[in-house]
C-alpha cells in the first residue's frame, strides 16, 4: 500500500480538482497524523470544498454553505467522535448506517468524518465494513486516526490513505493561537518537539512555565540560590522524570544555541530559542567554546543520573554549577 505524506494545503487542493473534475475514485479515505482533533479540522474543510457552490478553487469560505460548515451545523456533514469511554459505540455506527440511506439536504453528498476510527470495537468495525464496501452513491467517509498501525487491513484496503503533516506556519499559528504565547516560543517549542504538534501542547501545557525561569538563571543568578528554588519547586510541584527531562532537554537546546551561535560566527538562522537571542548571542560573545561544548555534553548526560535517583539538592545543585561555572568564566 502506498502511503503519501500531505501538506494540508496540498491535499485540499488534490480534492479541489478530483471534485471540480468529478473523477472520484474512492469514497473512504483515511487520514492519519499526531493531532485527532486537527485531523477533524481537516477533514471538515475538505467536506466543505464537496458542498461549497463557490468553490475558486477552493470554497469561498463567506457563503452561507460554507458558514454552516464552519458553525459544524450542516446537515449533509456528520462527525462521529469517540464517547467518554473513549469508543465509537455500537448505537453511533447504526444511527450514522441508517443515516446512509437518507439523501443529502442540500449538497450532493452526504459527508460522515469518523474521528478515531481505531476506537470502534469489532461489531460496529464489522458494521461499517459492510457500509464502506458498497456505499451509497451519494456518500462520502473521512475516518481519522493517530495510529494507522491500528487499523485493520480490511478498512485499509476500502481506503485511500492519506498521512498528514502539519505546515509549519499553520502549526506554530496554531499553538500561538491555543496557548497565547509569542510568534518566537511558538516556532521555539515546535523545533524543539521536532515538529510534532501533540509533543509540543503537551510541552506548553507542561513545562513551558519552568523553561524562561531556567535560562533566566543560567544568566545572572546566583546558582545555589537557583538550586534551592527548583529544589522547592520540584518537591511542591512534584515533578516527574518526564519534567525534569524536559527542562534537561531545554537547557540542552538553549546551550546548543550558544555553541551554534559560536561556530557559524553570529548566523541567527539556526537558532531555536529565538525568545532568547539576545542572551545566547552574549553567552557566545562570553564564553569559551570548549566549556560551552563541555555543558552540552553534560546535559545530554544528565538524564544518565536520573536513574540513579541521586539526592534532589545535588542533582540541581550540580546542574546550576556546571552552568554557573562556563558563565562566569572568561
Ligand atoms: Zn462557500
Amino acid at each position: 500500500m502506498m502511503h503519501q505524506f500531505f501538506y494540508p494545503n496540498q491535499l485540499l487542493a488534490w480534492f479541489a480538482k478530483v471534485q471540480t473534475k468529478q473523477s472520484l475514485a474512492h469514497r473512504t479515505y483515511l487520514l492519519v497524523s499526531v493531532s485527532s482533533e486537527w485531523l477533524v479540522s481537516i477533514a471538515r474543510q475538505i467536506a466543505a470544498i464537496f458542498c461549497c457552490p463557490h468553490l475558486n478553487p477552493l470554497p469561498c469560505g463567506e457563503c452561507s454553505v460554507c458558514q454552516k460548515i464552519q458553525l459544524h451545523a450542516h446537515p449533509d456533514i456528520t462527525v462521529l467522535e469517540p464517547t467518554e469511554a473513549k469508543i465509537i459505540s455500537m448505537e453511533q455506527i447504526r444511527d450514522m448506517i441508517a443515516d446512509t440511506q437518507n439523501r443529502p439536504w442540500e449538497s450532493e453528498y452526504k459527508i460522515f468524518i469518523i474521528r478515531d476510527v481505531e476506537t470502534l470495537k469489532r461489531e460496529g468495525l464489522n458494521a461499517l465494513l459492510k457500509t464502506l464496501e458498497e456505499p451509497p452513491s451519494h456518500c462520502i467517509f473521512f475516518l481519522t486516526t493517530q495510529n494507522a498501525d491500528a487499523i485493520l487491513p480490511t478498512i485499509l484496503s476500502r481506503s485511500q490513505v492519506f498521512r498528514l503533516v502539519p505546515d509549519t506556519q499553520d502549526a506554530v499559528h496554531q499553538l500561538m493561537q491555543d496557548f497565547q504565547v509569542s510568534p518566537e516560543e511558538a516556532q521555539c517549542v515546535f523545533q524543539w518537539s521536532n515538529q510534532n504538534i501533540e509533543a509540543a501542547k503537551d510541552a506548553l501545557q507542561n513545562t513551558w512555565k519552568y523553561r524562561k525561569m531556567m535560562l533566566q538563571a543560567c544568566t545572572n543568578q546566583d546558582p545555589i540560590q537557583t538550586s534551592e528554588q527548583f529544589c522547592k519547586l520540584s518537591s511542591e510541584q512534584k515533578f516527574t522524570t518526564a519534567t525534569t527531562l524536559d527542562l534537561l532537554s531545554y537547557m540542552a537546546s538553549f546551550w546548543h544555541d550558544v555553541l551554534l551561535c559560536q561556530y557559524t560566527e553570529g548566523n541567527v538562522d539556526w537558532i531555536v530559542n529565538r525568545d532568547f537571542l539576545p542572551q545566547i548571542q552574549a553567552l557566545a560573545q562570553k564564553c569559551s567554546t570548549h566549556k560551552v561544548q563541555e555543558l552540552v555534553e553534560f546535559f545530554l548526560a544528565c538524564p544518565n543520573f536520573m536513574v540513579f535517583n541521586v539526592y534532589a539538592k545535588l542533582f540541581w545543585d550540580n546542574l546550576f554549577l556546571q552552568t554557573y561555572l562556563v558563565t562566569s568564566s572568561n
